[in-house]
């Protein structure tokens, strides 16, 4: 079997296009699917796997292992987000080619189950507004997680902490406070709440906004500082008493092993679309279970991507918690077939071949690539604000 043609697709799904890889083959009807999207660089990621194809084109395809290794050896600079979420899309068209050569779903190809069944978290968003007070009222929040309870779900992601100063303040506090209180209210005590940080704090900040929080019991806080940070990261660690979470901005094996040897992470958020795709992830994924650390892959992105997180959890004997998105677009089932529904806040093993999930071209077509700019934040004196 041989590689003949990679090809892209960006599909705008309002505030990023999803960049779907499809490589095919000298087999007849055999074509593999995979997700490298990268927010507000998808036409870069497009170009990086046109740039990377040659490398592969005639090559067979279920050598997964050899082919990772040419992608991420043979241009000479390693790693970048671009390249990996380029290298990210074509491993996982290759593991579905595999997976489909052998008429089996991908699981079984990735040794098989390792649960019956994955648990999913619902992403609320939330805290997205520029200013501290313009959004997300306690009451919405509230809503917002009663709505989620009534899907099924049993733990949910929040953003509550605001765009933060690096000291920012009793007001900033007093805020995360308020929404977090509404959270737990709504969900009583035993919905497992996690709150992301998106790193909008200093290390100061943040062990300000774990005393607030620690009282309501949160499973995890996420990415509590930014993550090229890090000696702010390990200053973090060391004043926070609730479980901490980081990885879904670092790519190789080489950037985990720094957080796992300082102790740094107890829940690793690897993205099957930035970190080498299903072969790194689950070189990563290897890697956090040495040190005893979970894993709660992130995956805010297309319905490629999400079916390939429920094939990698299902397999991985250190998962803890899949992160799933359902509030970008109302049209995803009509361009990818096979996504299945959540039930109870599980989801039960795929039984289609491959990773189960196909592009409708025609539908596709109907959402072509529209420019997405970055968020922009800035602090109140004008200076640069992360978000
Ligand atoms: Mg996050």
């Amino acid at each position: 079997m041989k590689i003949t043609e990679i090809t892209t697709t960006l599909v705008n799904a309002k505030m990023r296009n999803w960049v779907i890889v499809r490589i095919f083959t000298d087999q007849p009807g055999l074509i593999g699917i995979g997700e490298g999207t990268l927010e507000f660089q998808e036409r870069a990621v497009a170009g990086a796997v046109q740039d990377l194809a040659p490398l592969i084109i005639g090559q067979d395809p279920r050598d997964t292992e050899r082919l990772w290794e040419i992608l991420y050896r043979h241009p000479f600079f390693k790693g970048g987000v671009v390249s990996m979420s380029a290298l990210s899309g074509i491993d996982q068209a290759l593991w579905d080619i595999t997976a489909k050569d052998l008429g089996v779903p991908l699981w079984r190809v990735l040794g098989g189950l390792a649960r019956d069944r994955v648990r999913m978290y619902d992403h609320l968003g939330g805290g997205d507004s520029n200013s501290v007070y313009d959004s997300d009222t306690a009451q919405s929040f509230a809503q917002k997680m009663k709505e989620s309870i009534a899907d099924g779900f049993t733990a949910v992601k929040i953003l509550a902490v605001p765009k933060s100063a690096p000291l920012g303040g009793n007001a900033n506090l007093r805020h995360a406070e308020e929404l977090m209180g509404a959270a737990r209210d709504a969900t009583g005590p035993d919905i497992d709440i996690m709150i992301d940080f998106h790193g909008r704090t200093s290390a100061a900040m943040a062990i300000q906004y774990a005393k607030v929080f620690e009282p309501f019991n949160p499973l995890f806080l996420e990415e509590v500082v930014q993550p090229d940070q890090h000696e702010a990261m390990i200053r973090a660690r060391k004043g926070i008493n609730i479980p901490l979470a980081a990885g879904e901005r670092l790519l190789t094996r080489a950037d985990f092993l720094r957080v796992l040897q300082d102790g740094l992470i107890d829940v690793a958020q690897p993205d099957v679309c930035h970190a080498g795709g299903i072969t790194g992830v689950r070189k990563i994924a290897s890697l956090c279970d040495t040190f005893g650390v979970t894993m709660a892959p992130h995956n805010p992105l297309g319905p490629i991507a999400t079916m390939v997180n429920i094939h990698l959890a299902l397999s991985m004997p250190n998962f803890l918690i899949q992160e799933v998105m359902r509030a970008d677009v109302p049209w995803r089932e009509e361009v990818f077939s096979g996504v299945p529904d959540f039930e109870a806040g599980y989801i039960l093993p795929p039984q289609s071949v491959g990773i189960g999930a196909e592009m409708n071209e025609f539908e596709a077509i109907k959402h072509p690539y529209a420019g997405e700019k970055a968020v922009q934040w800035f602090h109140e004196d004008g200076s640069v604000a992360d978000w």
